[in-house]
């Protein structure tokens, strides 16, 4: 099973996303989170991506279709992924419906949406702290769902820490670049039939919400 999380940044993909990967064991592939690695370890395409990603612009189509391809013809993705971050464009989504279709034959796909409005968002990511811890990743927000210590992870004691990119001016730009992006890309995924858009106000119903939609579609998921 391939589930897309579809939705601006900061509207829960990551979390639920995770989420999702941990109750349905599937493996949980973040291009950001991709990304942000290459560039942490200072490799020939994180130097390519940097740039863009500090400037809250999209990277190229082609080099992130190479790397969600690559990413996904790895062993740990046999029973399928959550894909959070990708696709962003149609060329992607056209691009992920091709390689599915040729490297993975009869695998149920579905689009999930996650629609906030603007202004939370930004509320939403301006306050956002996330584990440096790679292994744990977890995510906090200072005002919804502070840590019990102040920039120390509840989970794994790990320093928390925004991430660059999470400033007001970098947000409306990227929720610019969503939004001029978000409508041929939805498009595609409702002429599939394979779109479920929710407003996730509360983090657990709305998980609850979305297991039940992916069992109405004859996913057969095995709850923990
Ligand atoms: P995210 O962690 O999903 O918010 O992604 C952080 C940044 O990585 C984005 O602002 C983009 O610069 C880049 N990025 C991640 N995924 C994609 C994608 N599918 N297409 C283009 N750029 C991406």
């Amino acid at each position: 099973m391939y589930i897309v999380m579809l939705g601006a940044p900061g509207t829960g993909k990551g979390t639920i996303g995770k989420i999702l990967s941990n109750d349905l064991d599937l493996v949980h592939i973040s291009t950001g989170d991709i990304f942000r690695e290459q560039i942490n370890k200072g490799t020939e395409l994180g130097k390519k991506i940097q740039g863009y990603i500090e400037n809250g612009a999209l990277v190229p189509d082609d080099v992130v279709i190479e790397t969600v391809q690559t990413r996904l013809l790895e062993e740990d993705v046999s029973n399928g992924a959550i894909l959070d971050g990708f696709p962003r464009t149609a060329t992607q989504a056209e691009a992920l419906r091709e390689f599915l279709k040729q490297n993975k034959p009869g695998a149920k796909r579905v689009a999930i949406e996650l629609d906030v409005p603007d202004d939370e968002i930004i509320e939403r990511i301006v306050n956002r702290l996330i584990c440096t811890n790679k292994s744990c990743g977890a995510i906090y927000n200072k005002k919804t769902k502070p840590p019990k210590q102040e920039n120390v992870c509840d989970i794994c004691g790990s320093e928390l820490k925004r991430r660059d990119d999470d400033n007001k001016e970098t947000v409306t730009k990227r929720l610019g670049i969503y939004h001029q992006n978000s409508k041929d890309l939805i498009d595609f995924y409702r002429k599939n039939n394979a779109l479920y858009s929710i407003y996730p106000k509360n983090l657990d119903k709305a998980v609850e919400e979305i297991k039940n939609f992916l069992e109405e579609y004859k996913f057969n998921i095995v709850r923990k």
